[in-house]
């Protein structure tokens, strides 16, 4: 990686901040997708008809970095049923709830005593990285079998506007944050955890330096308010100045990153023995009547969170699951909350009107702003090119690989070039024409 982290100064439009998060009253459903997590589907293992309580596994994980799915509301299973509303094509388990939320009599404390037994509770927990990446997190744990790790990074960064869910983790759930760095220290036996907060969040810079302050393997970090703060590669060297190079692995430096909310999930699946059925959710936007962070079921509707935020004051124009640089855009109110949703933004027409593109002028700031040194007008020119060979060597040697879609480039651009939608189409592409040579033996 080429060393250019760049600041860029975006509003923080964090208006929900001090708000404590609410419990959400029961939804009187859930629809419980396959594929909330990074690896292969989970596997329905419930019949229609079944009665399932909260916490009872209800999808198996199957093959590689997948994770198991559990019941967030007592009930019945009501339809096992083709779903698509978050893009990508699965399977859903709804369930209607009997509002009772009756807890699984199967669930119990788990009592790893080495790291192997450790790893196997963390993903039967079902906890995934829940700051959006959805990796789980027994398999980014899974390097301390093979590298010594030495530096737990926790991203309590938060970078993006609007999205304050795990700044009310910090500020509400301290104790499953020591809970969770105790686990690690017990198992992994890394001698740093540097939980690195942004500077805006003073008073959850406090409250961590405080619960810490005798505990010298314990570093709260304030970071600069900069976007994007909370992105791997520039937490990783912002926190302790070092660079992880193309296919290189984070461990192979002897550091993890854990997102602050899969720490204090993880944690409390050990404190409790429920698995992850239930998380934060930052519910923000211009046309949101009041914004709130709400605590609610994995698989909740946004119609039930936007219910519960007393409902839209004005016409919606754009629904974005995540924060305005990264989020994904979703077409409907009936599409579920996914484990590593951490917030919903619903703009008004005004707000969501995008400006038309025109010509590139040769500004160069698009290039000068990416935290990694890339050159997304590099990716586009490439993608203009037929001949799929030539713009995969071109991406290649432009490292498109390396993108991590934050969208600085787009946002910085004077003519509203597309530059992140394009950088996301080239990374698609690369991976398509990479593991095609790659099957191929070219
Ligand atoms: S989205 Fe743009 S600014 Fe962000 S890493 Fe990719 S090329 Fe760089
Ligand atoms: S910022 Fe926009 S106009 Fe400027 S070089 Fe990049 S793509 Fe062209």
């Amino acid at each position: 990686m080429k060393k250019n982290i760049s600041t860029l100064k975006l509003p923080h439009y964090k208006s929900t901040a001090s708000c404590q998060a609410v419990r959400m009253a029961v939804p009187k459903e859930v629809l419980l997708p396959m594929n909330m997590h990074s690896g292969q589907e989970a596997v329905p293992i419930v019949q229609v008809g079944e009665h399932v309580t909260v916490g009872q596994l209800i999808a198996r994980e199957e093959g590689r970095n997948s994770a198991p799915v559990h019941a967030s509301v007592s009930g019945t299973v009501k339809a096992i049923e083709p779903y698509a509303a978050n893009g990508r094509k699965t399977t859903a388990i709804r369930i209607e709830s009997d509002g009772k939320q009756e807890r699984c009599p199967d669930l119990k404390l788990p009592q790893p005593t080495n790291l192997d037994e450790f790893l196997q509770c963390v993903r039967d927990s079902g906890v995934v990285g829940l700051g959006g990446a959805a990796f789980p997190v027994w398999a980014k744990l899974a390097a301390a079998q093979k590298n010594h790790i030495q530096t737990v990074l926790i991203n309590g960064a938060e970078c993006e506007p609007f999205i304050t869910s795990d700044h009310r983790v910090m500020l509400e759930c301290g104790e499953l944050i020591q809970k969770g760095i105790e686990l690690l220290k017990q198992f992994l036996q890394s001698e740093e955890y540097i939980i690195g907060i942004e500077k805006n969040k003073p008073d959850a810079i406090e409250a961590l330096t405080e619960r810490f302050k005798d505990d010298p393997a314990v570093k709260v970090m304030p970071l600069s308010s900069v976007y994007p703060q909370g992105a791997k590669q520039v937490l990783l060297y912002n926190a302790t100045g070092k660079v992880v190079g193309p296919g290189q692995r984070l461990a192979s430096l002897g550091v993890i990153i854990i997102n602050v909310t899969s720490l204090v999930k993880m944690a409390e699946y050990f404190a409790t023995g429920m698995p992850l059925v239930e998380r934060i959710v930052t519910v923000d936007g211009s046309a949101v009547k009041e914004p709130k962070n709400l605590i609610v079921p994995i698989g909740s509707s946004v119609r039930d969170l936007v219910e519960a935020c007393g409902g839209l004051k004005s016409e919606p124009g754009k629904l974005l699951f995540g924060g305005p640089m990264m989020g994904k855009t979703v077409a409907t109110m009936d599409a579920s909350i996914l484990k590593a949703t951490n917030a919903i933004v619903i703009m008004d027409r005004k707000d969501a009107k995008k400006s038309e593109p025109s010509a590139c002028i040769r500004c160069g700031r698009c290039v000068a702003v990416c935290p990694l040194g890339l050159n997304p007008t590099a990716f586009a020119h490439a993608m203009e090119l037929e001949n799929e060979d030539e713009r995969a060597a071109i991406l290649q040697k432009e490292q498109v690989s390396l993108c991590m879609e934050c969208g600085c480039c787009s946002y910085v651009c004077p003519t509203h070039r597309p530059l992140a939608e394009n950088n996301s189409a080239a990374r698609r592409f690369i991976r398509g024409w990479e593991s095609a040579h790659k099957e191929g033996g070219k």
